[in-house]
């Protein structure tokens, strides 16, 4: 493409090159001697700066007077060195192009900070804002950075399908899809008669690619999948996306300590990544959304994270001297507040738990010898609890079997689930990683729906 990004500009030396700029006008800033336009283009944060002279602005007066906050524009001059602070260069404009203009009576994106409520409500325009370029930017060169780690390592990318007919994958409400006639069958008073939907039973979206993916982890090996996965969980929080990202890696011959290893090494290598890469959108971020982010990311890169079981954890819960809303007490399922506490408080950065009571965790979780706890682990952080959820999986076919039985599902449907313990079964395990909560933790951003371009939450499903 021959249109440079303004990215691109900003690595050029200032040598008096012509260039045209394409982008939109974020401010028009006019003195006695010259018109500023700063102009974006979304390849970066920083704007270019570009200024008419006298004499320039006098020629284009017309198409500045269009070029108000919002307008798209094509900017004609030379690439010359900026006297202002926080920019090598700027362009010397000769000439100025309105392509749209975009009225300031009714263009809601004015020069003032907007509130994120407000900005949820146009997240077609949203996208123009320093935050929310900065955010899809990030997001953008996080997704690419899975990628290469995996890839780098050896593991194989599959694809698991969104679309599924377990009725039960113990990991939340599913969201059900159906072809049948809801409001005639309601109308008619009749129960649904699932031999006659799309897929001749009950279907659902999927909620996790987990089970799928361990069949092709039990022939290839090393495997991930990264995917939307949607939960119809009523739960209205800051946490919580009804339709949300997620990374699942699945190991073969790989135990709980392989797992948490690699869980450690993958954020780390994505938090590298987003501090290397990603320097100027996360200097904004810093300034501006979550003082001291970037020193809170250099120090999870430098130190070993803090590992402590489910046990002690609740032991160190019960000694804090101020109360939580919950009660803590050994079986309970730790709710934001404790997994807050418990990284923020004793172990001052990410802490992986281990070994949780096997009511509160899914059924294919590997069973301890104590016969009460299972090999899981979740990885949390500071700000928002949990990150990553993982386990070693009950490789032993009778066990499973024990386990299923004891959570009442119905194993005539994990027939094929059960074959992969019943022909060359071996230890295995993996974990997901909501890639919304990564890109949370890595902008500091503090509302899952401000990290997803389109956020969809219980009675949110506009755009
Ligand atoms: P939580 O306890 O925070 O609700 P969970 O235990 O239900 O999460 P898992 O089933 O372990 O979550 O899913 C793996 C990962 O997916 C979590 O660690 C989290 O990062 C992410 N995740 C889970 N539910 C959601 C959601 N509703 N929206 C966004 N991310 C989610
Ligand atoms: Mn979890």
């Amino acid at each position: 493409m021959k249109l440079p990004t303004l990215k691109e500009i900003s690595a050029l030396p200032p040598d008096g090159r012509s260039l045209t700029v394409k982008g939109w006008v974020r401010t028009k800033r006019e003195t006695k001697a010259a018109v500023f336009l700063e102009v974006n283009d979304g390849s970066r944060l920083g704007n270019l700066q570009c200024v008419f002279d006298e004499a320039a602005a006098a020629a284009a007066a017309s198409e500045l007077a269009r070029a108000g906050t919002g307008a798209s524009v094509a900017v004609e001059g030379s690439l010359v060195a900026s006297p202002a602070a926080g920019q090598s260069v700027e362009l010397r404009a000769s000439s100025l192009r309105v392509i749209g203009e975009a009225s300031p009576e009714s263009y809601p994106l004015q020069k003032k900070a907007h509130s994120m409520e407000f900005l949820r409500e146009i997240a077609h325009l949203r996208p123009r804002t320093n935050t929310f370029g900065a955010v899809a930017r990030v997001r953008n060169r996080m997704a690419f950075a899975i990628h290469e780690f995996f890839q780098a390592r050896g593991f194989q990318y599959v694809h698991t399908p969104l679309i599924t007919a377990s009725d039960c994958e113990g990991a939340g409400a599913m969201f059900q899809v159906t072809t049948l006639d809801l409001e005639r069958l309601g109308k008619s008073g009749r129960s649904p008669d699932y031999g006659k939907d799309f897929f001749g039973k009950p279907a659902f979206l999927t909620v996790s690619g987990q089970l799928n993916v361990e069949t092709y982890c039990e022939a290839l090996g090393r495997v991930y999948t990264f995917g939307p996965t949607f939960r119809a969980e009523n739960s209205n929080t800051s946490r919580h996306l009804s339709e949300f990202w997620m990374i699942e890696p699945e190991v073969a011959f790989a135990e709980l300590a392989d797992n948490m290893e690699l869980a450690e090494d993958f954020l780390k290598h994505l938090v590298k990544t987003a501090l290397a890469d990603c320097a100027e959108d996360l200097g904004f971020f810093d300034q501006r959304v979550e003082k001291g982010l970037v020193e809170s990311l250099e120090k999870v890169l430098a130190r070993k994270f803090a590992h402590m079981t489910y046990t002690e954890a609740v032991a160190e819960l019960e000694k804090a001297p101020a109360p939580f809303e919950v009660k803590p007490y050994w079986g309970l399922d730790l709710q934001s507040e404790h997994e807050k506490y418990l990284c923020e408080k004793i172990a001052g950065g990410p802490l992986f738990l281990t070994d949780y009571p096997k009511e509160i965790k899914s059924f294919y979780m590997k069973r301890n010898a104590d016969g009460k706890t299972v090999r899981a682990m979740d990885l949390l952080v500071p700000r928002f609890g949990e990150i990553v959820g993982g386990s070693e999986r009950e490789d032993r076919l009778e066990v499973l079997r024990e386990l299923m039985a004891e959570k009442k599902m119905d194993e005539s449907s994990y027939g094929w689930y059960l074959d992969l313990r019943r022909f060359g079964t071996t230890p295995h395990a993996g974990f997901g990683l909501g890639f919304e909560r990564l890109v949370m933790y890595v902008t500091g951003m503090a509302n899952i729906r401000d990290v997803i371009p389109f956020p969809r939450a219980p009675k949110l499903a506009d755009f």
